[in-house]
């Protein structure tokens, strides 16, 4: 065997290391001819074609009842969007059309989806275009049953396996013997593709985006896949297989020793217990935060309902909504932090034009944007306070920046109860109410804002970026994009503080919270609440519980000496091995 250490480059779709051979699923390749019809046969052809779009709606419902039992009800939406292709009555019109002017169904059926996935490529948004595949996903599977042929699946899976494929459909995945499957690498696919959502929710290594590698790979091979470089290696040496080995026993320790951590409590050496909370965008992820060890939910990103849609969420959906998460996470608390469109997210917004802005970050979101538009507030409003009386909800403003935006948004707060009191609706009227302290000024005044409120949580994704002018997004200047700067400590430090001295607790819910480098910082600060993506749980409980307040507090004064980000690791490191 050649050993070259063949290095590709991917994207880095889930984290996780794997050694393994090739299982190579191949595309489906029909051949079928444009011939021309007769008129007496058009009947016949759109019968055909009736009975394949038939069979691909059984396959896909059947489909799609495995992946919610397998994956739950949020990857199923990734079969309800082939189905409303397949329902679609302007491209089935458009085949039945060629049909009509004498083609053939095969043909015709190719034609019609070749054209409009074109248009496709000429879409803006990544998300969007995305959706091509779908489009071409379903085409193959009404095609494929037009010739009556059976394709070779994951089923087949005899061995553990990489599976690499041009690109990974629904129907693929649920079909997979799951504990084979080591890992995945497809040609097509970013970060918000099917295959990274399932990677990530299987917790398998992934790299997608590696174009052509179905070309480059064959049945059977060994071949190394690293989700978190996002990198392939082909013809690895014995040395690398051997590094790689070491890496993967590594990682199932690490996965094995976290898991005994879920039921313990995040306490430090000297009995000081903290809240581990995990951060949601909605109610399915509710599962994987218990599975995690979640104590609470310290963020629920409520705006993802808005995403996507044409409609604005009702009160009754808030209500539907909040109150399946709040029984779901009984006894532990639940931050709904109220809308926070704007920003980044915004470009799948199809309401209103807020997306037009010179400077999103800055402009008309968040609390700015619910106090401009009550009426949609009041309904979240409304709609939380109903849910409240099933289980532990509190209330979050998002990008405060003034005193006075609190009072405002309490005013609208008190209309809803008044309503729901004449509505005769039950809600429980003492829900806590916080704010996120996300923008430098909110820092600033922290000592006058906690009087106003019951809790303060610190948006580090936002303070970092206002604070030192980097923006979040922007690959440019993410090195700029620093958390551990003397600017932040300190500010930190100042929010903490200001939230003791007033009586309330205080959490972080920016990825800063998540990321065990700066667990022990954040725990000298005083932080009560740490809440963070779920699989990061473990990692920062482990890290609690090895050592004392006191250390950790000589750690943050040791770190408010320093004047340099230099300086700063000079001190971590030192800590570490102290
Ligand atoms: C933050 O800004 O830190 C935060 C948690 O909110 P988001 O990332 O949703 O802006
Ligand atoms: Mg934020």
């Amino acid at each position: 065997m050649k050993q070259n250490n063949i290095i590709l480059n991917g994207v880095a779709a889930s984290a996780g290391v794997a050694v393994g051979k090739v299982f190579l699923l191949e595309e489906d390749v029909f051949s079928y001819s444009k011939s021309e019809i007769t008129p007496d046969k058009i009947e016949s052809e759109i019968l055909r074609l009736e009975n394949a779009i038939e069979k691909t709606r059984e396959e896909l419902e059947s489909n799609k009842n495995e992946l919610n039992k397998v994956l739950g009800k949020n990857y199923a939406k990734i079969a309800d969007a082939h189905l409303l292709i397949l329902k679609d009555s302007m491209i089935r019109d458009r085949v039945i059309d060629m049909i009509k002017k004498g083609n053939n169904v095969e043909y015709s059926v190719h034609k019609v989806v070749a054209d409009l996935s074109k248009t496709f490529d000429l879409i803006d948004d990544e998300y969007f275009r995305e959706r091509k595949h779908d489009l071409l996903n379903v085409a193959k599977k009404v095609l494929r049953n037009l010739l009556g042929k059976t394709k070779k699946t994951l089923s087949d899976l005899e061995e553990d396996s990489i599976i690499v494929a041009k690109n990974l459909t629904p129907a693929d995945t649920v079909t997979m013997r799951e504990n084979l499957v080591k890992g995945f690498v497809t040609e097509i696919g970013g970060k918000t593709s099917h295959t990274a959502l399932v990677a990530q929710g299987l917790e398998i290594p992934a790299v997608v985006g590696l174009k052509d590698i179905t070309h480059k790979v064959k049945q059977g091979m060994t071949i190394i896949v690293d989700g978190n470089l996002g990198l392939v290696i082909l013809e690895p040496s014995e040395e690398t297989i051997a590094n790689y080995e070491r890496e993967y026993e590594i990682q199932i320790t690490n996965r094995r020793e976290l898991e005994k951590l879920k039921d313990l409590p995040a306490v430090t050496l000297d009995g000081k217990e903290v809240v581990l909370g995990a951060n949601i965008e909605n109610s399915e992820e509710v599962k994987s935060a218990l599975k995690h060890g979640a104590n609470a939910i310290g963020l629920y990103r409520s705006e993802f309902m808005f995403l996507s849609r044409t409609t604005m969420p009702t009160e009754e959906e808030h209500f539907q909504s909040y109150s399946k998460v709040a029984k779901m996470m009984m006894p532990y608390d639940v931050i709904i932090r109220t809308i926070d469109l704007g920003g980044d997210k915004i470009a799948k917004l199809g309401l209103m034009d807020v997306a037009r802005e010179e400077n999103p970050f800055m402009g008309l979101r968040a609390i700015r944007f619910c106090l401009k538009y009550p009426e949609i507030f009041k309904a979240q409003l409304k709609g939380i306070l109903r849910a409240s009386v099933y289980g532990k909800l509190k209330i979050m403003y998002p990008m405060i920046s003034r005193v006075s935006e609190i009072q405002e948004a309490n005013k609208i707060l008190e209309q809803a109860k008044k309503e729901l009191i004449q509505e005769g609706k039950p809600f429980k009227n003492d829900i806590e109410v916080g704010v996120m302290i996300e923008v430098p000024s909110a820092a600033i005044i922290s000592d006058l804002i906690a009087k106003e409120v019951d809790f303060l949580s610190i948006g580090t994704n936002d303070l970092i970026q206002y604070t030192m002018a980097v923006d979040r997004v922007n690959a440019d200047v993410a090195h700029l994009y620093t958390p551990m700067h003397p600017a932040i400590l300190r500010l930190l430090k100042q929010i903490i503080d200001s939230a003791h001295e007033a009586g309330k607790d205080v959490g972080m819910c920016g990825e800063m919270a998540g990321d065990p480098a700066y667990t022990i910082v954040l725990l000298g600060l005083g932080l009560d609440e740490f809440s963070m993506s779920a699989v990061q749980i473990p990692k920062v409980k482990k890290i609690i519980r090895t050592v004392t307040r006191q250390k950790a507090k000589n750690l943050v004064d040791n770190l408010l000496k320093c004047y340099t980000i230099k300086e700063f690791d000079t001190v971590m490191k030192k800590f570490k091995y102290m």
